[in-house]
């Protein structure tokens, strides 16, 4: 039994056989052979293994002819291990004695030793180790073969293990047979967890190097909410997990019943929670789970699902269905947040010499350079909006030029609309995220010119804290609670209440329930968050008076270091909810 720990971003356990995603997206779609096949499978091993000598052969050659002997010579340790009868013996053994398939046995041996080299510290051993995942993958690529099978071709359920998945594979993913996942990289705001929350499926993301102690198949246990992951565990934590298992189902079943109750504070303040949603088809989830409206739709993800560039009509299309959903209550349609993690292929070839796409051609900057996509996304948004109650927002605005050339080229399209005789509307209330620490600087500045605020606090901690969302490496310096963080949110708060515009939190730090009260308490009304946390958040609200709230935030306000807001946050939570999540 190996435990494994890493970040808990989306709640609940699951318990199943393991399939391990290879770099290259390898799944071994069957681990054991009958008895009768044993002799038929060691003959395709053998196979495999002359074809790949053969394979590194050749390349061994032109490598020698075209670059010299001493380049030569990394083909040939490839050929020496590949012919090592130590490892071949292993294999067939596996084979027969276990009747494993040949993928499985080469995955298990070629994955172990490779473990045993890198822990030896030395750099010899840890190429070594390098050509060993590099023999796995040529003879597994040639075991498959045509059988290669994607992730979309599931037929049965697995828990899913990979170093990472992009925001758009993750999306891709098919609930009906995938029970959760689990990442070697990746944070706690990055958009795979995002995603890992719209799609209700446990997760655990950055976990650190683990894939080579797993060859797929085994069982294993996600548990989302403490951000574990066991392999092969043992019959007394099956039992115990088993049991969280139920506990978290009863826990959830609970929080249902607070579906139909209002979202308002023990002294009758109401408190709006709307949902945020990366595909059309959750916004009914969302309202099921009690959302009053959308507060951010991440349009992105109609790029990111597909492989062509969609069309007004694919725009038009997505924005009618969320509003059937909720067809008087406000939806907020963000326009394109794409770049940085989530850059299309045919766009990023645009952009080669991006160093750091964080900080590069992202979001309102890159619809700002491509004026013919900005248009459809907005032409699609103020045709729907005869719909219902929509309005617009732009991501990651960082100057007021930026958001004044947004808004210019928004009259162009109300100008071409009009024109063209198209039925839409035009007084849509026009938005910003605020996100970028320069716009939160200046709250006061933007308030007098746009319609509403967002608050992105996931790219906002990002920017401020100079931590990239995405990075285990420096998850620790991710910090919410930071109180510079606080002291920006105080400020945006100000700045909206000033000038009478409505200002909500859409960041996942409004999805957690610690930082409610501090957010309640500094004023904001209005929240965006994953809509599978509603019911828990409104229990928090529901516990909660706004005198209590405001202590809360103002003593938070105290500290100096995220470490003691967060602590305190936590203590206050648990007075608030006694009984949350198990
Ligand atoms: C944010 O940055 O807080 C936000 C809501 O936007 P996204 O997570 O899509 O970047
Ligand atoms: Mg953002």
């Amino acid at each position: 039994m190996l435990i494994k720990r890493g970040i808990a971003v989306s709640p609940g356990v699951a318990i199943g056989p393991v399939l391990v995603l290879g770099a290259e997206s390898f799944r071994i779609p069957q681990r054991f052979v009958s008895i009768d096949a044993v002799d038929a499978e060691i003959s395709r091993f053998r196979s495999a293994v002359e074809a790949i000598c053969q394979e590194i052969g050749d390349n061994e050659r032109l490598a020698s002819e075209r670059l010299g002997a001493q380049y030569a010579a990394i083909f040939s340790a490839h050929l020496m291990l590949a012919r090592d009868e130590k490892l071949v013996r292993e294999i067939e053994l596996l084979i027969r004695e276990k009747s494993f398939s040949p993928e499985f046995a080469v995955s298990r041996v070629f994955r172990q030793y490779a473990k045993r080299f890198q822990a030896l510290g030395d750099q010899y051993f840890a190429d070594r180790a390098v050509d060993l995942y590099d023999l796995e993958k040529r003879l597994l690529k040639y075991l498959l073969g045509e059988k290669r099978e994607e992730l979309s071709h599931l037929t049965s359920p697995v828990l899913l293990l990979a170093h990472n998945l992009t925001p758009s594979e993750t999306a891709a993913l098919d609930k009906q047979f995938i029970m959760g996942f689990a990442t070697e990289v990746g944070g706690e705001t990055s958009h795979t967890a995002i995603l890992a929350g719209a799609l209700e499926l446990p997760a655990v993301v950055g976990i650190g190097k683990f894939l080579a102690d797993v060859s797929g198949g085994e069982t294993i246990i996600i548990d989302g909410s403490h951000g574990t992951v066991i392999i092969d565990p043992d019959e007394d934590t099956l039992g115990k997990y088993r049991a969280s298992e139920e506990r978290y189902k009863s826990f959830s079943k609970r929080l249902e019943s607070l579906r139909q109750l209002k979202s308002e504070t023990q002294d009758g303040v109401p408190i709006t929670l709307c949902g945020n949603i990366e595909f059309p088809q959750e916004a009914m989830t969302a309202a099921h789970r009690g959302a009053e409206g959308i507060g951010l739709y991440r349009t992105e993800f109609l790029y990111l699902e597909s492989q062509r560039e969609p069309t007004e009509e694919d725009h038009y299309q997505a924005y009618c269905e969320v509003l059937q959903a909720f067809p008087t209550q406000p939806v907020i349609i963000r326009t394109l947040d794409l770049g940085s993690d989530k850059m299309p292929g045919a766009l990023k070839a645009e952009y080669p010499d991006e160093v750091n796409p964080a900080l590069s051609v992202r979001s309102i900057r890159l619809s700002l350079q491509h004026l013919d996509l900005f248009k459809t996304q907005l032409r699609a948004i103020l045709r729907a909006a005869v719909h219902g109650d929509l309005r617009v927002m732009f991501p990651l605005v960082s100057t007021l030029m930026e958001f004044r050339q947004a808004r210019m080229i928004l009259g162009d399209v109300v100008e071409d609309l009009e024109e063209q005789g198209i039925p839409f509307r035009k007084d849509v209330p026009v938005g910003m995220m605020v996100e970028v620490p320069s716009a939160a600087v200046l709250a006061d500045e933007f308030a007098r010119e746009v319609d509403f605020f967002s608050i992105g606090t996931n790219d906002l901690i990002q920017y401020t804290l100079g931590v990239d969302r995405g990075d285990p490496a420096v998850a620790s310096l991710y910090r919410a609670g930071d109180p510079s963080i606080l002291r920006l949110l105080r400020g945006v708060v100000t700045a909206a209440r000033k000038h009478q515009i409505s200002v909500s939190v859409c960041g996942q730090m409004s999805s957690d329930p610690m930082f409610l009260p501090l957010l309640i308490g500094m004023g904001i009304r209005q929240f965006s968050v994953t809509p599978q946390t509603i019911p828990e958040l409104k229990e928090v609200i529901r516990n909660l008076t706004i005198a209590k709230a405001e202590r809360i935030a103002n003593r938070a306000e105290t500290f100096d270091i995220a470490r003691d807001v967060e602590t305190f946050l936590r203590g206050e939570l648990k007075k608030i909810c006694p009984d949350s999540a198990p």
